[in-house]
């Protein structure tokens, strides 16, 4: 497979009244289109900065990051916007920042919108798309109207999950996607993810800070240690029997 993401000697440092805090110090990998890097770590060593630098919702202080070989540090506002078709983000708590009177379908809509894919007037072509999204996260369409705060944590994943696919991306950042579910329920969002990755060949980068939940699902593993990678390797040499 072809390179899909390439990173080079990525910072991000953050200004804190304790001084310059270097989160992300010096990072560089590439991940392969239709693999899954994961990227584990302890608490506060720097992954979820690492995810969200690539997709420059935090700003990289500096290094490179290419894109199907494009330089997008250099996009301007308008490529960083037709860019967000590409390459998405999956959160630990999708709702957590998401207005909680907006209901399933709204939620799920939102990027359509936002994207100007579909027309705010094309009802019948918005709520076709998302009942089609509902379908392919395995949400029942009774819920359409329903609100987040009626389901539960995995059913409100399957929305974010939604929400991320609504634009057909290639590349997703799942930071922690799984870890405020109960046990049982993140198999079934693992399994999901897994099947919608082959489905429509997907490129991961799977954060977590829980090395047994990308062990059976990752192709390389990343362990990140005070902002810096400190092991890469493919997952079956990290895990090989001595
Ligand atoms: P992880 O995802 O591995 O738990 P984070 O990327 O969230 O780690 O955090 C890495 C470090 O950067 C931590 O010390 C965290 O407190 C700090 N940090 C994260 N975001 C900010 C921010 N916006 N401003 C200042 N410091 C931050
Ligand atoms: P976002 O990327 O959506 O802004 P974050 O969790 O990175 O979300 O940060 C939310 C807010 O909290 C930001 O204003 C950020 O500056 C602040 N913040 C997050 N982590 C830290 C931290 N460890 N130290 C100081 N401020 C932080």
């Amino acid at each position: 497979n072809k390179e899909l993401l390439k990173v080079e000697h990525l910072k991000k440092y953050f200004n804190t009244p304790g001084g310059v805090l270097h989160a992300v110090d010096d990072v560089s990998f590439s991940i392969r289109a239709g693999e899954t890097l994961g990227v584990v770590g302890e608490s506060g060593c720097g992954k979820s900065t690492m995810g969200r630098a690539i997709l420059r919702l935090h700003e990289p202080t500096s290094g490179k990051v290419y894109f199907e070989g494009n330089d997008i540090l250099s996009y301007d506002k308008n490529k960083m916007k037709e860019l967000r078709r590409e390459m998405q983000i999956i959160f630990q708590d999708p709702f957590a920042s998401l207005n909680p009177r907006m209901t399933v379908s709204e939620a799920i809509m939102e990027p359509l919108l936002i994207q100007k894919i579909y027309d705010k007037k094309d009802k019948e072509g918005l709520q076709k798309r998302v009942h089609e999204l509902m379908n392919l996260v395995g949400l029942a369409e009774r819920l359409t109207n329903s609100y987040p705060h009626e389901l539960d944590g995995g059913r409100r994943q399957r929305i974010g999950i939604a929400r991320a696919l609504a634009l057909r991306p290639k590349f997703i950042v799942c930071d922690e996607p799984v870890s405020a579910l109960d046990v049982s329920i993140q198999a079934q969002i693992l399994n999901l993810m897994q099947d919608l990755q082959d489905e429509l060949d997907l490129t991961y980068m799977f954060i977590t800070h829980d090395l047994s939940v990308v062990k059976h699902f990752s192709n390389q593993i990343m362990v990140m240690y005070l902002g810096q990678m400190v092991e890469m390797a493919p997952t079956e040499v990290l895990f090989k029997n001595p």
